[in-house]
């Protein structure tokens, strides 16, 4: 499922396919890098800013690429430190952008390590049981300009906020794709983002500092693994078992452990790098010491970092959070063996940011508005 604007965004073209787009037009071939400069680099918030290129060839940039491929509708800021930006593409379609900041001790907030979590995908078809973005299913794919801009939207914000517009990049530490959508089914796509993401022409953000967060695609997965560039991968396991990962994870029924954690292995064996199990801790389902023990020697096994997330409840889903004594036990099993493992400090639970809460909110409220 795809959404074909008029004019495709300026940010989806790599430096290959603007020079190729440009030659056909007749411009020489380092006008490419010149359009790209100013849109990562000097990060143009438009076509006339770009006072190094011919009037004429401004207009015809314009004529063929939308500079502006999402709005920003809303920006909520929690009492604590994450950020969610809301956005709004071409085809009224919302989209969620989370920026998370974790502080440090002596440094403001401007200055702390941050993390920018971004969407891959309108809704999503997992249909994970405790996520509000799996429950009105999947509507479309984004493209790959529409999953630059996020990053283009996050830095213009951060910009105003440090008064440090046409300076040096604003900076933030990783990105996490793990906002709505199950990014690998959104493969080509998310890849190009990536490439763009990556590239020297391009944000020149490091591949060890983009964490791809899969629900478990095993063909995707050991597709990912044969690509050249390392990025992180984290895999939503939620279950250490078939029996209870089913419960919480249809996928699980498609891929089941059997073959997922085989593809995970061969990912970490090709790339030498930690992967992470992401564990929703959910009360009487997951919690149990008997899943704490599978879910350590699965870690052991895969030599793979553990994050555990207590469950954030979502409105319509029957499910609760353990009590922090029972989260503790949990994490006590898992450090026995010294599996590397975190308990998440939530964030953002003020601002509905768990997965996709927002856009549902907003959606609903349209609906009921009539808009
Ligand atoms: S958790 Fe991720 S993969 Fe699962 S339904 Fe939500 S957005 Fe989709």
């Amino acid at each position: 499922m795809k959404f074909t604007p008029a004019q495709p965004p300026i940010f989806g073209e790599t430096l290959a396919s603007l020079t190729a787009r440009l030659a056909e037009a007749g411009e020489p071939a380092y006008r490419a890098r010149q359009v790209l400069d100013w849109l990562y680099k000097k990060r143009a918030t438009g076509w006339d800013q770009m006072t190094n290129l011919p009037h004429a060839l401004r207009t015809r940039l314009a004529g063929l690429f939308d500079f502006d491929p999402s709005a920003l509708v809303s920006n909520r800021q929690s009492a604590d430190v994450t950020d969610k930006l809301l956005l709004e593409l071409r085809d009224r379609s919302l989209i969620e952008t989370v920026i998370i900041r974790a502080p440090q001790e002596g440094v403001g907030l401007d200055r702390s390590r941050k993390t920018i979590c971004i969407s891959t995908q309108v809704g999503c078809a997992m249909g994970c049981r405790f996520c509000a973005s799996g429950l009105a299913g999947l509507k479309r794919d984004l493209s790959a300009g529409e999953i630059v801009h996020q990053l283009i939207q996050v830095c213009r914000r951060e910009d105003a906020r440090t008064a440090r517009a046409n300076a040096e990049l604003a900076s933030f530490d990783n990105i996490v794709v793990m906002g709505m959508g199950e990014p690998l089914h959104n493969y080509d796509a998310l890849l190009r983002a990536l490439a763009i993401l990556n590239a020297e022409w391009g944000l020149g953000f490091g591949a060890r500092r983009i964490t791809i967060s899969t629900s478990g695609l095993v063909p995707q997965i050991r597709r990912l693994a044969a690509e050249p560039v390392g990025f992180r991968l984290a895999v939503s396991l939620h279950g250490a078992t078939n029996e209870v990962r089913e419960q919480i994870m249809p996928v699980n029924r498609r891929w089941p452990l059997e073959e997922l954690l085989p593809a995970v292995r061969e990912f970490a064996a090709r790339h030498g790098r930690m992967v992470t199990l992401e564990f929703i801790l959910i009360e009487g389902v997951n919690d149990g010491l008997d899943q704490a023990g599978r879910l350590r020697d699965i870690a052991l096994d895969l030599h793979a970092h553990v994050n555990l997330i207590p469950y954030n409840a979502v409105e319509g889903l029957p499910w609760k959070r353990p009590s922090a004594a029972r989260q503790q036990k949990f994490v006590s099993v898992l450090e026995e063996r010294d599996v590397s493992v975190t308990l998440r400090r939530e964030k953002g639970h003020d601002i509905d940011a768990a997965c996709g809460q927002l856009r549902l909110k907003v959606e609903r409220d349209r609906a009921a508005a009539g808009a």
